[in-house]
This record gives structure tokens, C-alpha cells and sequence, in this order.
């Protein structure tokens, strides 16, 4: 299954945008290699994800125009809940960004929402989930104040998109993968509480994944496990959220932009689901075009083999069709499983050189993620140090020559291998 090429002349049916997280340059260079159509992406101010690495103003110039160079818009976040110390730097930033030609503008304070409306009005604003936009009245009244797209509440059944799509024709974006958070998106104190990093100033330390125990007063350093079973509990740790079988009823939805989480995630977590999301859109088009019904599509099972060997926290369709219940969560441990890790992104074809992500070496099995659903699988049979020295294997982080067997058909720059960790 290859991405899809329309006859000239012929756009096909309308696709929700791709929108994808891009944390630093490399992860929107990923992106973008995968066919992302649009970047968020957040400065060193006023950014949830602070510890993301985010964009100087260098940084912000460079990732507009690499971006709009390869015809992909760039939305900065702007997302913070602001108190009134973070409003000095404000107004130059937002001159800033209208001056660098940013796409729109991410925001949930109603506060930066006003100034920006009044200094730059012709800026592109989009509400950041955080802002909980659950029903009809509130995109309505979201719409009165300027507001061009709406980042749905997460906490949203499909009925209920329908319902707010009906009512008003302001731009829509559903979030459809990554981490959930088990309070009201965001909305919580916790990480602050126990650690002091806030978690609406885009801090947080996510102790909703930690272990509990519980401590009677009088009994200080007892700690009593809360036990599930064998592993204890983790009683706040939600599964991620996956959308990827729902995408065809999101686009009879008449969503205008489908978003992945992730700003806080590797390149090559990002690539990989951006690359998944992108080959299921283009089928899905592809379908349509052929005068299938949207509500009829059903994912072929490449799709599902592709997306078992992405990282998560175990899956869950949050409130897409039901509100969640215990199956949500994940209690018996915090942990990302992966049996699957990106052991170099390709940094050239001629020679085949890719910078380590992970070890590899000779013997090692790979997975060349391309344009088809279907990684290319080769086996390393020589590394080389880029001053030509022969090596067996390769640390994280240098950048060696590589040989296959068989030689893989295809080697793009940007592109990613991984390697199985753990057998399926
Ligand atoms: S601690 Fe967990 S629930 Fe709270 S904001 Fe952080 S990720 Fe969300």
C-alpha cells in the first residue's frame, strides 16, 4: 500500500489536516518527512511543554520557512494560563510572531486571546484544548471572540463532535493520539503539589503515573501497598488514546484537523505515528475516491500491525463512543511498552549514513519505516565510522556508515530504522 497519487487535475475528497508536535527542529523535520501537514510548536515563552527543548526566535524563523518551503503550516502555542507577570513579554511576542508568518496561533487565556485579537488581528487564533470546549454554545461563543479553529475537549464523544459541527461552521480539531491526562485535560494541581512543577504552565512531572502507597498517621515510613494484584496499582495512570479506527466516522464528522500528542516525545515515536496516521488518511482518501462511504471503512490489518509496534501505554478510544471506565487505565504499571525502538534516523543515502539513536549491530535485524505501510526489513551487515574504520557495533548518538542485506530499495534522508527490542 503505497501513498496515494491522484490523476491531475483531481484533488479527491477532502482530508482532515494532519497536525503533528514538533518539540524541536529534529522532531519537525521528522514530521514533516512523513507527511505531516501542519506543525505546533511552541517558543521559549508562554508554551505549555516547558520542558520541551521549543524554538528561540531563530529557531521559530527557521522553522517557518523550512516548513513552508515543503507547503506545511506551522501554529505556535501560546497556551499558557498567564498571570499577570507573564504578560510584559506578550505583546513584542506576538508582534514577533505575526512578523515571522506563523499559521495561526494556539491559545487558551482569554486574556492573551484579547490582546492578540486587538495587536495582531489578522493572526490566525486557535483554541488550545485546555480551554474545554464541550458543547454547542461554547463554540459559539468561541467563535464570537475571533477564534478561527476550536481544539476540542478531549473528553468528547463522536455524537457530541457531530452536534458542535452542525451548530457552527468555526474550523474543528480532534486530538487522536497520545497521552491522556486522568484529570480534565490539564486541569490538575497534582504535579505541582508533590513537585512544584506546574502543570498549566506546561511543567508537569506526571505523577498520576507514579506507584501510590498509603501511610496510617501514626505509623510514619510504613507504607501499606494499594495492590491490584502482584504489581500494585497506579491509580491515576490512564491508557493512551487511539483514534486511528475511528478516522474514517472523524472525517463524516466533518473534522477539520486531527492532531497527535507528543511535543515531549522522541523523533522517532513522532515520525513513526505521523507516518501511521498519514498512510491511513491517504487509504482512507483513496476509498472515498472510489465511492466507498466513510462509515463503512474498515482499516486493513497492516494498519493495526503497524501500529503494535509503536510505543504506548496500552490504548483506549477515551470518550469517543462511551464515557471510560477501569479498562482505561492502566493499573498495574506506569510503564511505556515498546517492543520496537528507533535505532537511527538517516541523515544520507549515498553513503548510507544515519546518526544512533539506540545500539545496532552487524546481525541486527532492521526495519526501514518508508512510504508504504509495510517496513522494508534488512539485516546490518557492516558499520563503518564515518572515517571509514570498520566497527561491529554503535553507541546512541554517532554517526556511522551502514550496509544491508539485502540493500534497502530505498533510503530517504529524515527517515527512520528501528529494531525489535523484545519478541512479539
Ligand atoms: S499529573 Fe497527570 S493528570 Fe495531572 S496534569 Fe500531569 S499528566 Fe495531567
Amino acid at each position: 500500500m503505497a501513498m496515494t497519487t491522484f490523476p491531475a487535475g483531481q484533488s479527491g475528497p477532502r482530508l482532515p489536516e494532519l497536525l503533528a508536535p514538533a518539540g524541536n527542529a529534529e522532531k519537525l523535520i521528522t514530521a514533516v518527512h512523513y507527511g505531516a501537514d501542519a506543525v505546533y510548536l511552541g517558543g521559549k515563552a508562554f508554551s505549555l511543554r516547558a520542558r520541551a527543548a521549543n524554538f528561540d526566535e531563530d529557531g521559530l524563523r527557521w522553522a517557518v520557512a523550512y516548513a513552508h518551503e515543503r507547503g506545511v503550516k506551522v501554529y505556535v502555542t501560546v497556551n499558557i494560563f498567564a498571570h499577570n507577570r507573564d504578560l510584559e513579554h506578550l505583546e513584542p511576542y506576538l508582534l514577533l510572531l505575526r512578523h515571522i508568518g506563523i499559521d495561526g496561533c494556539i491559545v487558551g487565556d482569554p486574556g492573551i486571546l484579547a490582546t492578540a485579537r486587538r495587536l495582531v488581528p489578522e493572526l490566525s487564533l486557535h483554541l488550545s484544548t485546555q480551554a474545554n470546549v464541550t458543547n454547542t454554545a461554547s463554540a459559539r461563543f468561541w467563535a464570537e471572540q475571533g477564534v478561527r479553529r476550536l481544539n476540542l475537549a478531549r473528553e468528547l464523544g463522536l455524537a457530541e463532535i457531530r452536534a458542535i459541527r452542525a451548530a457552527t461552521p468555526i474550523e474543528l480539531e480532534v486530538f487522536v493520539h497520545g497521552a491522556l491526562c486522568i484529570s480534565y485535560s490539564g486541569r490538575c494541581l497534582l504535579s505541582q503539589y508533590l513537585t512544584g512543577r506546574n502543570a498549566n504552565q506546561g511543567d508537569c512531572a506526571h505523577p498520576c503515573r507514579y506507584a501510590y502507597a498509603v501511610v496510617e498517621e501514626k505509623r510514619p515510613g510504613q507504607y501499606f501497598p494499594v495492590e491490584e494484584d502482584q504489581h500494585g496499582t497506579y491509580i491515576f495512570n490512564s491508557r493512551d488514546l487511539c483514534l486511528l479506527d475511528r478516522l474514517p466516522l472523524l472525517i463524516d464528522a466533518g473534522v477539520d484537523a486531527v492532531k497527535i500528542e507528543g511535543r515531549m516525545k522522541s523523533a522517532g515515536y513522532v515520525g513513526a505515528v505521523v507516518r501511521l496516521y498519514r498512510l491511513a488518511l491517504d487509504w482512507i482518501r483513496e476509498q472515498l475516491f472510489s465511492g466507498q462511504s466513510p462509515v463503512s471503512l474498515v482499516l486493513p490489518e497492516a494498519f493495526h500491525k503497524e501500529l503494535s509496534k509503536i510505543g504506548t501505554r496500552g490504548r483506549t478510544e477515551n470518550f469517543f463512543a462511551a464515557s471510560p471506565s477501569s479498562g482505561d487505565m492502566l493499573y498495574d504499571r506506569m510503564r511505556f511498552e515498546q517492543r520496537f525502538v528507533p535505532v537511527g534516523i538517516i541523515r544520507a543515502a549515498t553513503p548510507f549514513l544515519i546518526e544512533t539513536r539506540h545500539a545496532i549491530a552487524v546481525g541486527d535485524r532492521v526495519e526501514y519505516l518508508g512510504r508504504t505501510i509495510e517496513p522494508e526489513t534488512a539485516t546490518v551487515s557492516a558499520i563503518r565510522l564515518e572515517d571509514g574504520t570498520p566497527a561491529q557495533r554503535a553507541n546512541p548518538g554517532r554517526r556511522v556508515l551502514l550496509q544491508t542485506e539485502p540493500p534497502l530499495a530505498t533510503i530517504e534522508p529524515h527517515a527512520l530504522l528501528r529494531k525489535q527490542i523484545e519478541s512479539a
